[in-house]
């Protein structure tokens, strides 16, 4: 595939081979671009600015509901390519393409809504005999840059919300897996002006530090690990700057859990798409008063997980993403029992699989429980009672999201209301997201709300306007 700028499709003598990290196939290539290439979007993003914001909102919403039409159409054969380039097993990558095309329509839906307020500067000294209103305006350009493993949502909820509010966009992918980010990007240059949305692909050093200093770009909006969203921050000036970074979430059970739904939320919220996802449960925290009860059908539930081929609807474990990233889950798993965790299933790794893996005995100081292991690994903290779980969720530097199961109403609210994440959930896993819902971390997780109505609202600028009545 090629990268899209100025509505143009646009080649490079370098190009990157794109594989399957399942059967390492070939799948196609993309462009190696360069610094040029940065600025040359962002300049067509730049001169498009005009054309989108001539455009009526009832225009605007009816081009995102054009792209919502042409995905919907799409989801299934872009639910294999996301399955080809990331290795998610398909029934996940299909719930990612129904998502994806789920936050499109809330788009097309909140491009009508952008209100501003009135003002009542009479409430304040000297403002008698002023009338006033605030404005929603648009940015500018928005630069956007994405992860590997939500490549189409992740994308999807920066350009949709971005067009919606009137900005245009340069949008970078992870050249891990920037195939099916491509397609849709396509898909919406179709229904807009060419260069309201650009695509370009390379490597993220140097095209996304171009995407991070270059002037003509006005709002910065990053997903990916907290490593590089430190250098985007120490880099971006003055421009807005949304950061979704990692996750370390919590599953806390409490003494008097459901355990069945405890051991449910578990599985789900450690594996999916062999926990690769920022909210994934990293951390199990348990009352040790129910924590042998809980492990016995975690293990058994673990167990039926069937691990394989990516594209077989039944599997739900397929390969990490590639052998480094496996090789650094094993490196963090082995460290564990060195310091006296247990192993209680799994801790193999063949290439770049990784078996399902639960380890007990973890101390807060384990390395495995400190950073964020993006792999099927669920660490289990034993705890007395509702205080100590709480101070040891909150023991993290990160702050995304997490889950509470009890049963006691006051402890739920407790946790909910004492533990330092940006959403948390009662007697439902950390693992769950919709896509209009108010979304980003606290602390190292992250600066800034997605979620379309959010991230509509952080790529805009308030403008007031007041006249003197009097
Ligand atoms: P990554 O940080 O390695 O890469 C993310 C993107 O940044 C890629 O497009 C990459 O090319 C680009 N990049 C690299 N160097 C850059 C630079 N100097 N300037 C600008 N851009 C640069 O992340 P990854 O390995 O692709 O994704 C996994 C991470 O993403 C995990 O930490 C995960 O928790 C996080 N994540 C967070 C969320 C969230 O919403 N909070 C969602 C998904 C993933």
């Amino acid at each position: 595939m090629k990268m899209l700028i100025n509505g143009v499709s646009e080649g490079k003598d370098e190009t990157f081979n794109i594989m399957n990290p399942y059967n390492k196939e070939i799948l196609d290539t993309v462009p190696v671009g360069d610094r040029g290439d940065v600025k040359k979007a962002i300049r067509a993003a730049n001169k498009a600015k005009k054309s989108l914001q001539a455009m009526s909102s009832r225009k605007v919403s009816e081009g995102l509901y054009n792209a919502y039409d042409s995905l919907k159409k799409e989801q299934k054969s872009l639910a294999k390519l996301i399955t080809q380039e990331t290795g998610k097993p398909i029934k996940d990558s299909l719930v990612e393409m129904a998502r994806s095309v789920e936050t499109l329509k809330f788009a097309a839906e909140e491009s009508k809504r952008i209100y501003g307020e009135s003002v009542p500067l009479d409430a304040g000294l000297g403002g008698k005999g002023l009338f006033a209103f605030t404005q929603k305006i648009p940015l500018g350009v928005v630069a956007a840059v994405t992860p590997f493993n939500y490549p189409v949502n992740l994308a999807v909820h920066k350009i949709a919300p971005a067009i919606a509010a009137k900005n245009t966009t340069v949008l970078k992918p992870s050249l891990k897996a920037p195939l099916a980010t491509i397609r849709l990007a396509e898909i919406i240059d179709a229904e807009f002006p060419n260069g309201v949305i650009n695509c370009i692909t390379g490597y993220g050093g140097e095209m996304g530090d171009e995407l991070v200093v270059n002037e003509e770009v006005n709002k910065i909006s990053f997903t990916g690990s907290v490593a590089t969203g430190l250098l985007i921050s120490n880099r971006a000036g003055m421009k807005k700057v949304t950061l979704e970074l990692g996750g370390n979430d919590p599953l806390v059970v409490l003494k008097d859990a459901n355990i069945e739904k405890a051991v449910k939320g578990a599985v789900l919220g450690s594996y999916l798409y062999s926990g690769q996802v920022c909210m994934a449960v990293k951390r199990i925290i348990i009352d040790k008063i129910i924590a042998d009860e809980f492990i016995d059908l975690f293990i058994k539930e673990t167990k039926k997980l069937k691990i394989g081929d990516p594209m077989d609807p039944k599997t739900d474990i397929g390969p990490l993403i590639d052998e480094d990233a496996a090789k650094m889950v094993e490196q963090s798993v082995v460290e564990s029992y060195k310091k006296g965790a247990k192993l209680l299933l799994g801790g193999n790794r063949d290439g770049n699989f990784f078996e399902p893996t639960i380890l007990d005995n973890i101390t807060e100081d384990m390395n495995i429980v400190v950073n964020e292991t993006f792999g099927p690994v669920s660490p289990i903290i034993r705890v007395d009672g509702v205080d100590e779980a709480i101070s040891v969720a909150n023991n993290s530097e990160f702050g995304l999201q997490g889950g509470v199961f009890t049963e006691n109403i006051h402890d739920g609210l407790k946790c909910a209301n004492e533990i330092e994440v940006g959403s948390i959930f009662i007697n439902k896993q950390s693992t769950f997201r919709t896509d209009n819902m108010p979304f980003g971390g606290f602390k190292l997780s992250g600066i800034g709300k997605e979620g379309v109505k959010y991230a509509m609202n952080d790529m805009t600028r308030t403008k007031l306007i007041a006249m003197n009545l009097k």
